[in-house]
């Protein structure tokens, strides 16, 4: 009997395989005969340093190396482990195990690309320099600064990164949390009581994740047929559930019709991990509210690193400062006081969403923009805002939302001949079987 299920379990992952892989190839080919369009060249022999070795690190280090055979560049990560991060939402619902979402740093570097694992602890950008904690002082001619987000758990009193999972309050914002979420939102389930889902007031990366889970977890508990015994409610910090038209409304309407009421402007204020208790600022009162739990979730208050604050890099006026998100052009992704730094994904002051896709998009226009700096051209590669935040809305659909700058939808092929403000089939096998090889195979290699 085990040996049969253990053959039925690997024809199926052998199935899903061949599917993820058909997928990938198509798309790495369509890509690759893309390619012709991201065609930078630049031949002087510059130290491109780049921080941080994450979606933007790597893909950046790879169309760098590219496009500048004589260059010497030169990556931070401090971290063995790449995480492909859109993933823990899986992990989180049980959709994929924790192995099935990393792989190392070392595979992923491109040869020719020095790796020092160490991270940056300050930028001086007037002496083009940075500090790293072991190495010291590393110089730089171009400097590209993607060291993505900081999570400021402590934030919410009561809570820190280490206490995650204490109480029963979880977040997939972290690798071990989404593990630790799986294992919670089976046991409540199965138990019943009420679950409080929530986000946080600042910018976050994919704010579509802390909605995904609640209704994950509210499907689940349909399918092992315990919702009667079981509450769910969202509350966002937020003036409404999203931002973007086009999807709003049919988002609103999934959780009127599953039950799973919605509280606008409530800012996750503290938990009390023992009595189960979380605490909301009203957001246009200011009054605070407790609600009871027996399962939480919520998203951690995030920013820029703090060495990129105390380096005088970050927005210092408008509504990015309170992040000290880089102060980059919107469109250039190049420094607006630094020309030889240019910086994107997460830690980009930029007013859009913070996902990977977002990353795929950028990175050939900074890429393409910091040659143009190398040759002693201006910069004129733009980024349109692109972002796409998948919401998964159960087990089988997802709402593919793709949109720009102006909160205007901007949908790939083939979802332009599909109706994306519903919940589509179709997405759902992309984002579970496809969007992953991509990731791993075609973007972070440059191809995208
Ligand atoms: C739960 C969850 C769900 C998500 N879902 C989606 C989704 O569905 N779709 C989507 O497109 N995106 C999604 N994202 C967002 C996506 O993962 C990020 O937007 C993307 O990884 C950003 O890339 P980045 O390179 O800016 O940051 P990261 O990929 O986080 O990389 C930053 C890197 O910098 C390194 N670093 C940090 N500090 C330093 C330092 N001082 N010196 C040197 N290096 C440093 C870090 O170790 C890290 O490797 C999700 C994220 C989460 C957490």
């Amino acid at each position: 009997m085990q040996e049969k299920q253990q053959t039925l379990r690997l024809a199926f992952r052998r199935r899903e395989f061949i599917k993820a892989a058909g997928a990938a190839g198509l798309l790495s080919t369509v890509q690759a005969g893309l390619s012709g369009c991201y065609d930078p060249k630049c031949d002087a022999p510059a130290r491109i340093l780049i921080v941080g070795g994450g979606a933007a690190g790597v893909t950046m280090a790879s169309l760098l190396r590219r496009a500048c055979p004589k260059a010497v560049i030169t990556m931070v990560e401090p971290s063995d482990r790449h995480y492909y991060q859109p993933g823990f939402t899986f992990i989180g619902a049980g959709v994929w195990r924790p192995d099935d979402v990393w792989m190392h740093e070392r595979d992923l570097v491109p040869s020719g690309v020095t790796w020092l694992k160490d991270s940056a602890v300050a930028i001086d950008p007037d002496r083009n320099t940075a500090v790293l904690k072991a190495a010291g002082k590393i110089a730089y001619d171009f400097l590209v600064l993607v060291p993505g987000i900081q999570q400021n758990w402590n934030q919410v009193q009561g809570i820190t990164r280490e206490c995650l999972g204490l109480g029963n309050a979880h977040s997939i914002y972290d690798f071990e949390g989404s593990v630790r979420t799986w294992r919670a939102m089976q046991e409540f389930v199965r138990t019943g009581g009420r679950g409080v889902f929530t986000d946080t007031w600042t910018k976050h990366k994919c704010g579509g994740a802390p909605k995904k889970i609640c209704l994950l977890g509210e499907h689940l508990a349909r399918k092992i047929g315990t919702r009667p015994r079981l509450s769910f409610n969202y509350f966002t910090a937020e003036k409404q559930l999203y931002d973007v038209p086009l999807y709003t409304p049919r988002l609103e309407q999934i959780y009127r019709e599953r039950d799973v009421p919605l509280r606008l402007n409530s800012k996750l204020a503290g938990v009390d991990v023992s009595a189960k208790k979380a605490y909301f600022e009203d957001r246009a009162t200011g009054k605070i509210f407790t609600e009871d739990y027996d399962f939480l979730h919520f998203a951690p208050p995030q920013s820029a690193p703090d060495f990129v604050r105390e380096s005088g890099l970050g927005w210092t006026e408008g509504k990015l400062a309170s992040g000290a998100w880089v102060m980059v052009d919107q469109k250039t992704l190049v420094h607006k006081k630094y020309p030889n730094i240019v910086s994107l994904g997460d830690v980009a002051g930029i007013p859009t969403s913070k996902t990977g896709a977002g990353v795929k998009k950028q990175a050939p226009v900074a890429a393409a923009n910091l040659c143009a700096i190398m040759s002693g051209k201006k910069p004129s590669a733009e980024y349109s805002g692109y972002a796409a935040c998948p919401i998964i809305t159960d087990y089988g659909h997802v709402i593919m939302c793709e949109f720009n700058y102006d909160k205007q939808p901007e949908t790939s092929f083939p979802f332009t001949l599909l109706d994306t403000s519903r919940e589509l089939r179709s997405a759902w096998w992309l984002k579970r079987f496809v969007l992953k090889p991509y990731y791993f195979r075609v973007m972070l290699k440059g191809w995208a």
